[in-house]
């Protein structure tokens, strides 16, 4: 039966799990010398502990300003205009920036596509887990923490000695494996992981995401993954978020979303990518371009590309309904089933 809902977030699946992060009304604009650019527009999701939720969709789509804002990092001329964002019961909106630093170095963790970024280059990577675990065990002497670094950088699959390595020594497989290790050193309740794999060979990505499967299973981790990579979110997420031109288009359990997508943009996104059953046939091209946000299409946004476009698509934006279970879209075709 279809249903108006109106978040993403309220799914038959995620009925009993214990809500971590709630997101409502979100909406990040940058100001530009063009005009106000939308990158995010209103956005309702919510992630709940122990769920790898992966967020896809073209670059410029707004997911990584999604992570970013979710950590109130957007750099000026960024801003988020409206929302909430409710974290493990913290107001994120309310708290000043000295809790919200608190909480970035230990209660959320963030893992960028080069992991250089985060690891400061000129200390070794065994100061660097050793001060994550000193966060919590304040107590714990630089000998025991030391032999906890070498317990959780083996169980990394990285040799202990390599712990006396700098940064740009280990490979960048090892550095990703590294981060994830300071998130568990942590014991991070969150883990954003921005594109995490896509500095990395085919070989070292299918081992990190090995890694990733095991240590999620392991330590009941809580990922929003952001990817532009659908093969990934096939491999690891419980459930996935598309977005398009700033706004959520589809969320769905994984298994739904592959086997039986709704939206039309998730239809294309998913034709987009090679499969063996193409067996030398063309590869689906999805028509036009993602739009400018700085003028974006009236109504539904993806009406100029939409192959089921109607009249009313460009006239008002289309609210957001639960189809089945844990399987919610924002799209007209299914209001007009509604409306009959
Ligand atoms: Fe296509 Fe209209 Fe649905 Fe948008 S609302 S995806 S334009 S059918």
């Amino acid at each position: 039966m279809i249903a108006q809902s109106d978040t993403a977030a309220e799914t038959h699946s995620t009925a009993n799990k214990e809500l971590l992060l709630r997101i409502r009304n979100l909406s990040v604009n940058y100001t530009t010398r063009r005009g106000m650019l939308g990158a995010v527009d209103n956005v309702n999701l919510d992630l709940y502990r122990g769920e790898v939720l992966g967020l896809v969709g073209e670059s410029g789509c707004g997911k990584s300003t999604l992570g970013k804002a979710i950590m109130r990092m957007i750099p000026p001329p960024g801003r988020i205009d409206t929302g909430e964002l409710h974290f493990n019961g913290a107001d994120l909106m309310a708290v000043p920036e000295r809790t919200m630093r608190e909480i970035r170095g230990s209660r959320i963790s963030m893992i960028f596509q080069d992991p250089m970024t985060s690891l400061n280059p000129v200390q070794r990577i065994d100061r660097h887990i050793i001060e994550a675990i000193r966060v919590h065990k304040t107590a714990m002497s630089v000998a025991e923490a030391n032999e906890m670094a070498e317990r959780l950088i083996e169980r990394l699959g990285i040799g202990k000695r390599r712990l006396r390595d700098y940064p740009h020594q280990l490979s960048g497989g090892m550095r990703q494996r590294v981060m994830i290790g300071l998130a568990l050193a942590l014991k991070a309740d969150l883990i954003i992981a921005d594109e995490p794999t896509t500095s990395l060979d085919v070989i070292v990505e299918a081992q990190f995401l090995d890694l990733l499967r095991e240590l999620k299973d392991d330590f009941n981790l809580t990922i929003l993954l952001i990817t532009h990579n659908i093969g990934v979110v096939a491999e690891l997420c419980d459930r996935v978020g598309v977005m398009y031109a700033g706004r959520l288009a589809e969320v769905a359990d994984v298994e739904s979303l592959f086997l039986d997508p709704q939206h039309p943009y998730t239809q294309g996104l998913l034709n987009s990518v090679p499969n063996i059953k193409l067996d030398g046939g063309e590869l689906y091209r999805m028509a036009g371009q993602p739009p400018n946000l700085i003028n974006p299409p009236s109504g539904c946004r993806f009406h100029p590309r939409c192959p089921h476009a109607m009249a009313r698509c460009s006239q008002a934006e289309p609210s957001w309904m639960e189809l089945k279970p844990g399987h919610s879209t924002a799209c007209w075709l299914y209001e007009e089933q509604i409306d009959k």
